[in-house]
Formats: structure tokens, C-alpha cells, sequence
């Protein structure tokens, strides 16, 4: 299906997405690129690409696929520099998390080449980065997010749409100011609970006592406290104003509910904590409705 897919952003989600496609046989050749030289021959050796490239311009050249999936921040930046090197029938398409940012980096920089960019976000990842983080199956049965405006080839959202297929993943349509809307309370916000929890616990003096006795549920919750750095700063700077919203709304949530504790406020604490506990049971256990794989 694609004769030379580009990868620029060698990582989880860009490795994965070559493995899968390999693995799959569809595609014909996979050229990378990331900034470092290790992480270019750590992706040629884990056999993620077939050819590292050195610069951008040279990673896009002739290539009819190009896949973005670097940190948001960057995106911009590789717009630019591709901008002049696409082969006229090339696709571009991307796994970023938030997308308005994207979108409007891609309009700027990609000229009259913008109607061929696809936006995407895969709702699949782990806490790991970095091409040995990258697995062939990172997709298989997860949801994929594709955010195509109104200037959007319809065509080259349907080949975007088939390669994800491929990979064995679900593909849905979002608007993008929907899907940045729905992604800040579902993934954006619980990130930045994790990372705040995580660093308080680990600056006291006890921590390690604290953790000796951490069970299963804090497991579970710090384990997103894992992810990187960088792509967080840069996801919670692009959704700025979707992550706001949310964190007022979760502070008058948890001032109401501190003033319950300090007021031995009983019957509001089983109010609150029994519909949160019908909702985790019913509707948030729902395979339709939540994705519930491991990663
Ligand atoms: P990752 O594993 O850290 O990979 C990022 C890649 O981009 C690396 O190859 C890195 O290599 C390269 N890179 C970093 N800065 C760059 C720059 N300024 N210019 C060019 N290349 C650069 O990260 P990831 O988890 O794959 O995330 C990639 C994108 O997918 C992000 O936009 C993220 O929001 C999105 N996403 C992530 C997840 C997840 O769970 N991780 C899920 C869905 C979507 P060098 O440092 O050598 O350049």
C-alpha cells in the first residue's frame, strides 16, 4: 500500500506504527529521522527502519507517506523544514496529542500542500519512549483519532484511515476542538494528577516508607507519572485552555470535597463517592464506551 513511508520521530508511537506496518507487509520501505545518531541506529538496528536520514529535507524526499510523532512542541519546527521537500503526491499525516496547536503549525508552514495533511491522534501508548519502547501490536484494537478540517482531502484521510486499519486499530472522525476537549478529561488531566501526586509523595523524607506500603491502587494511578517529561510540558502548553478548564473545575471538586472532611461531612462524602462508584462499575467498564486494554 505504501511504497516509502517516513518516519520522523523514531519513538513509541512512530517506531510502533513502522513495526505494525512492516509486519503487516504493507508497506514497501521505511526511511527515519530523529535528531540523535543513537536513537537513529538504535531504530535501524531494532529493524524499525530501513534507512536513517540525516536531516529532514532528506527523510521526506520522495516518500508518498509521512508520518509526524514528535513531542507537540517540535512540530511546528518539522513542518517548516519539510514544507519545501514533499513529493507532490505525499500525505502527511500525525499521532500528536492535542491537535488545534498542530493544526495551525501545519497550516502556516505546509502552503498548498496543507490539504494533505491528515491530523491524527492514536489512543494507544505506554509510559516508555524511545525506539526500544516501540512494539509491532502498540495498536492492535485500540482507537484512532482522525481530525480532518474542512480543507482536508477526502481521499488522503481515506488512505490515512487504511493504513491505520492495517495496523488493526479502529479509526473514528473528530472535529479537532472536540477531540482536544474530550482528550483534556480523559488523558490530559489525570496526567497532570499523576505527575503532581507522584512529585509530592516523592519529596518528603519518608517517601520510601510511604511507597513500602503502597498498594495495587497507587500502582495503577502513578504509573502514567512515568511519562516523559518533555511531551507532557509540551501537551499541557497546547491544550492550555481544555487542561484549565478542567483543573478549575477538579479544584472546586476537591475544595468541596476537603470541606466535607474538615466538617465530618459524612453523608456528602457517600454521595459523591457512591455515583462515582456507579459510574466506575457501569458506564466506565463498558468495552463500547472505554478502551480498557492494558497499555
Ligand atoms: P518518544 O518515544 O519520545 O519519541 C519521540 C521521537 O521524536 C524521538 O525519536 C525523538 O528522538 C524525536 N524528537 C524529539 N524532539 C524532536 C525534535 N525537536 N525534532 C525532531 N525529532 C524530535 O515519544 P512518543 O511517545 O513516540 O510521542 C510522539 C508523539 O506522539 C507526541 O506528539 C505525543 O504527544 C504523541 N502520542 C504519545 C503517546 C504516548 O503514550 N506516548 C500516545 C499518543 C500520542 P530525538 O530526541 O533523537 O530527536
Amino acid at each position: 500500500m505504501i511504497n516509502r513511508l517516513a518516519i520522523i520521530g523514531v519513538g513509541l508511537i512512530g517506531g510502533s506504527l513502522a513495526l505494525s506496518l512492516k509486519q503487516k507487509g504493507a508497506v514497501n520501505e521505511v526511511i527515519g529521522y530523529s535528531r540523535s545518531e543513537a536513537a537513529r541506529q538504535q531504530a535501524l538496528e531494532l529493524g524499525i527502519i530501513d534507512q536513517a536520514a540525516t536531516s529532514l529535507a532528506e527523510a521526506v524526499d520522495n516518500a508518498d507517506m509521512v508520518f509526524i510523532a514528535v513531542p507537540l512542541g517540535a512540530m511546528a519546527t518539522v513542518f517548516e523544514a519539510i514544507a519545501g521537500h514533499l513529493s507532490p503526491e505525499a500525505i502527511i499525516t500525525d499521532g500528536g496529542s492535542a491537535k488545534t496547536q498542530v493544526v495551525e503549525a501545519a497550516r502556516k508552514a505546509l502552503g498548498d500542500k496543507f490539504c494533505q495533511f491528515v491530523p491524527g491522534h492514536p489512543i494507544a501508548g505506554t509510559e516508555k519512549s524511545g525506539p526500544a519502547a516501540a512494539f509491532a501490536e502498540l495498536y492492535q484494537d485500540h482507537r484512532i483519532v482522525l481530525t480532518p478540517v474542512a480543507d482536508t482531502d477526502a481521499a488522503a484521510t481515506a488512505m490515512v484511515k487504511q493504513m491505520w486499519q492495517l495496523t488493526g486499530a479502529e479509526v473514528f472522525e473528530m472535529d479537532v476542538e472536540h477531540h482536544d476537549t474530550v482528550l483534556a478529561a480523559t488523558s490530559h488531566l489525570p496526567h497532570v494528577l499523576a505527575f503532581n501526586l507522584v512529585g509530592m509523595l516523592a519529596e518528603r523524607d519518608d517517601c520510601d516508607e510511604v511507597l513500602r506500603y503502597a498498594a495495587g491502587g497507587f500502582r495503577d494511578f502513578s504509573r502514567i507519572a512515568s511519562s516523559d517529561a518533555v511531551m507532557w510540558r509540551d501537551i499541557c502548553l497546547g491544550n492550555r485552555d481544555a487542561i484549565l478548564a478542567l483543573l478549575e473545575q477538579y479544584h472546586q471538586g476537591i475544595s468541596r470535597i476537603e470541606q466535607a472532611i474538615r466538617d465530618g461531612d459524612g453523608d456528602y462524602m457517600i454521595d459523591v463517592f457512591s455515583r462515582a462508584k456507579k459510574a466506575r462499575d457501569t458506564r466506565f467498564a463498558d468495552p463500547d464506551l472505554i478502551d480498557n486494554s492494558e497499555v
